[in-house]
């Protein structure tokens, strides 16, 4: 019987990604023409992170 091994090791922390609260998708506001008449929204990925919620530097 070894004795108990103890985690030496800590999960690393994750950071959420503050602009996408950590999806990696922030909603856009899609606009068209001169007058930037809003048509919708849509999803896109979030520049901050790229994509992968977290938060990174
Ligand atoms: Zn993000």
């Amino acid at each position: 019987m070894a004795g108990r091994k103890s985690p030496a090791r800590k999960a690393p922390e994750l950071r959420k990604c503050e602009p996408c609260n950590g999806t990696g998708e922030t909603p856009r506001t899609v606009r068209v023409g001169r007058k930037q008449r809003v048509v919708g929204q849509q999803s896109g990925i979030c520049l901050a992170c790229f994509g992968t919620g977290e938060a990174t530097d």
